[in-house]
């Protein structure tokens, strides 16, 4: 049997293999943080489609607050037997103007982390956090749907990355459970259904190698951001677009997985699946292999955590297997995408490198997005900012905010120096 790098403790899955799942009433009452970006949305067409089953009681944005009224209006109009949700709006500006807003003001939380926190600790009898923020913010409010004992419904892999241990020790202190809403490991969560932890032998996530999975390392150079953002199966906001094309994101899944599963590094595999049919798969300790397949749409997922791992009817393409043939998988090339590898490395050396990892890559992308950098810088951001910021422990979350804003500077430094020197 392969040993295992964390202690006794640590054996127990995050997530709630084998264990009874939480029971709330229902309609299930849901908190859906960060609800103009994919996930939000598609959270509310879920609501729509099962109102007697889901309800909204809180929502936040950043500062898409026009795309949230409508968002709101439509809710309103497909369940009108729901109050109307409270709502958060972190941006100064567009809180203000969200404030004078006949139907919102008197519904509006604080400005800020602040509001995010209140929609997750003042709506009435929540029951689920969908937690669908993007970056390290969405930590908090993970914290403290863990403190509350609440279900949550993990999209923001930032949580785990960041957070680490801090969310471990807070689900369990809170009597919360997650339930992970990424594909890859919402496949494992479905794989791993009425097994024990002491079943699973080795992961393997899938990753569907992005736009540029066959694009030669000179080429790389030159990519524009239009191509960066040109996914081939998954339609997804910007940011995870861009991570999904550095492979960056994998790596953060690969963190994400540790944490959640309970599973040292060396028995979390990926694989390049270009079809994005194959959504991950559990190697069982007897070699038995499970797989979850199904098209590339994130409701399902979605749906299957909040739930509570119930497969109900859901309206989408379903996977025609004599359409798709056959099924490639292939071994992800590590020159050409050294960001699944610094993330595997950060991930290995924990404490403050993921933390670093994380930060430098919000940062570089954000960058990217604004035209101030290349694709092939972000990888050299993040190794630079990890080679400044050496490693440190992280025993608290106070630790850990200070660690993530420092690194922001660090990356925001590196970047200011490639652009000087015209790279
Ligand atoms: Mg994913």
């Amino acid at each position: 049997m392969k040993s295992s790098s964390t202690g006794p403790h640590d054996q127990r899955c995050l997530y709630p293999c084998g264990r009874p799942l939480l029971e709330f009433p229902s309609p299930l009452r849901l908190i859906v943080l960060g609800v103009t970006g994919s996930i939000g949305t598609q959270t509310i067409d879920l609501v729509k489609r099962n109102p007697d089953k889901l309800q909204v009681v809180a929502v936040s944005c950043r500062n898409r607050v026009s795309e949230m009224v409508s968002i709101l209006a439509e809710l309103a109009s497909a369940c009108p037997d729901h109050e109307a949700p409270l709502v958060a709006v972190t941006d100064p500006a567009a809180h203000a103007m969200a404030a004078a807003l006949p139907g919102v003001g008197a519904r509006l939380l604080a400005v800020g982390t602040t509001g995010l926190l209140e929609a997750v600790t003042e709506a009435d009898n929540a029951h689920c956090l969908v937690n669908g923020l993007v970056g390290a913010v969405g930590l908090e409010p993970t914290l403290a749907a863990a403190e509350r004992g609440l279900r949550i419904a993990l999209a923001n892999k930032e949580s785990l990355v960041v957070g680490g241990r801090l969310v471990v020790d807070a689900v369990r202190a809170g009597g919360a459970e997650v339930l992970p809403v990424d594909s890859e490991h919402a496949a494992i969560a479905q794989c791993l259904s009425g097994r024990s932890e002491e079943e699973i032998g080795r992961l393997i996530l899938t990753a569907s190698g992005g736009p540029f999975r066959e694009t030669g390392t000179e080429e790389l150079v030159r990519v524009t951001l239009e191509q960066v953002l040109d996914h081939p199966t998954w339609n997804m906001g910007p940011k995870i677009t861009v991570d999904s094309a550095t492979l960056l994101n994998k790596g953060l899944e690969i963190i994400e997985a540790h944490h959640l599963f309970g599973l040292p590094y060396d028995r979390i595999d990926v694989v390049v699946h270009p079809g994005s049919i194959v959504h991950s798969l559990v190697e069982f300790v007897d070699g038995a292999l499970l797989a979850q397949l199904g098209t590339p749409d994130m409701r399902l997922p979605l749906q299957y955590a909040v739930s509570g791992e119930k497969h109900w009817p859901l309206e989408t393409g379903r996977v025609d297997l004599l359409e798709t043939g056959s099924l490639l998988f292939e071994a992800p090339d590590p020159e050409r995408f050294p960001c699944l590898r610094l993330a595997r490395e950060a991930g290995v050396a924990g404490g403050s490198a993921p933390i670093v990892l994380n930060a430098a890559n919000e940062v570089a992308v954000a960058a990217l997005l604004d035209g101030r950098i290349r694709y092939v810088d972000i990888a050299h951001i993040i190794e630079d900012s990890l080679a400044t910021e050496g490693p440190a422990e992280v025993k608290d979350l106070a630790t850990a905010l200070a660690v993530d804003n420092q690194a922001r500077r660090t990356a925001a430094g590196h970047i200011d120096r490639r652009s000087v020197a015209g790279e």
